[in-house]
């Protein structure tokens, strides 16, 4: 047994994930193992395709792409940020305090005057 598939592949090699999916469905089957049905059309070779995956070897992550979820510039930035810690939880807190205070804040501009349409027959 090979164990848990990470992937799905189209019969040219094209990794098959989510976006390429049209159709899931389930099997169950009362003897023997249950299937995970899946009909793509492959991202690369616009065929349409549909592969059966035993249910044990079924892991839900199989059709994520990871990376497009987060890109991988934002994944760095995210990991370089690290957990949030106290003081930032304290400053947001006095920055929304700050917030409270609407005297400070311009009032926006009063809206037009209507300006009378004169009608050009009204003379
Ligand atoms: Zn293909």
């Amino acid at each position: 047994m090979s164990g848990i598939r990470n992937s799905l592949q189209c019969h040219c090699g094209q990794r098959i994930i989510a976006r390429d999916v049209m159709q899931t469905g389930f099997y169950l089957r009362l003897f023997g193992p249950s299937y995970v049905y899946v009909k793509y059309r492959c991202s690369r070779c616009k065929k349409l395709g549909e592969q059966f995956v035993k249910q044990e070897e079924w892991d839900g992550g199989i059709l994520r792409n990871a990376a497009e979820e987060v890109a991988a510039d934002d994944k760095e930035r995210f990991d370089t940020l690290g957990p949030i810690d106290i003081n930032e939880v304290i400053d947001f807190h006095f920055q929304l305090e700050n917030l409270g205070d609407l005297k400070g804040i311009e009032p926006p501009h009063p809206p037009a005057k209507k300006v009378k349409q004169r009608s050009s027959t009204e003379r």
